[in-house]
């Protein structure tokens, strides 16, 4: 077997907070957590008991993993907070849960989801393309819910507006396994954010 780029062993997932209302979607994020249990990855999220964050960690618990809840005070009420993790950090906000969940992943995996799922994945992607991390990153395509924004994406690249290289910071797969095989392989281009049309 060839020998992987990055280890993983903490694995950060962005998710909805929401169950939504794909079946498909909704199962997928308890295999996430599974197959994560599985491949001896630790579980480092958002702490909710809710929604799709619940499912992944349903899932990891079931199976024996490891799970690491970050949760702003705010949000620790016993309606959100999850009771069965094996490991729950409180931080004062949002902005010292992000950082705490960053410090302690080795990789970011975003399921689908909202807003919130949105701006941590953005966040992080942005973080990658300033050169503050190398961690990988990935986006699990399921039942295509990331088709629109990979078109958007397609799209800011074709104007110019994204870089090509900074695109490929974005690791895309509809498979967890291949997925993962993407980010335990991932080589970041040390390319400099700012363009200037005479780019490609
Ligand atoms: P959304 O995609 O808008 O449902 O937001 C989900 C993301 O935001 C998760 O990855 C969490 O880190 C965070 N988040 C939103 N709502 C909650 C909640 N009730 N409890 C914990 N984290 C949440």
């Amino acid at each position: 077997m060839d020998e992987e780029l990055n280890h993983i062993e903490n694995l950060a997932v962005f998710c909805a907070s929401s169950d939504g209302n794909d079946q498909l979607i909704f199962d997928t994020a308890y295999e996430v957590g599974e197959k994560m249990a599985k491949n001896n990855l630790r579980l480092i999220y958002g702490g909710s008991k809710l929604g799709l964050m619940g499912q992944v960690a349903k899932g990891i618990m079931d199976h024996g993993g490891k799970a690491t809840g970050v949760i702003p005070d705010f949000l620790k009420t016993k309606e959100v907070v999850h009771t069965g993790l094996d490991k729950l950090i409180t931080t004062q906000d949002m902005h010292e849960r992000k950082l705490t969940m960053n410090d302690l992943s080795d990789a970011f995996l975003a399921l689908p989801g909202g807003f919130g799922t949105f701006e941590e994945l953005f966040e992080i992607v942005t973080w990658a393309q300033l050169g503050l991390h190398r961690k990988p990153i990935g986006l699990l395509n399921t039942n295509g819910f990331y088709d629109d924004l990979i078109n958007m994406l397609d799209k800011m690249t074709a104007k110019a507006l994204l870089k090509k290289d900074n695109l490929d910071i974005l690791l895309v797969s509809d498979n967890f396994e291949d997925l993962l095989a993407k980010m335990k392989n991932f080589q970041p281009k040390p390319v400099p954010k700012w363009m200037n049309k005479n780019q490609t």
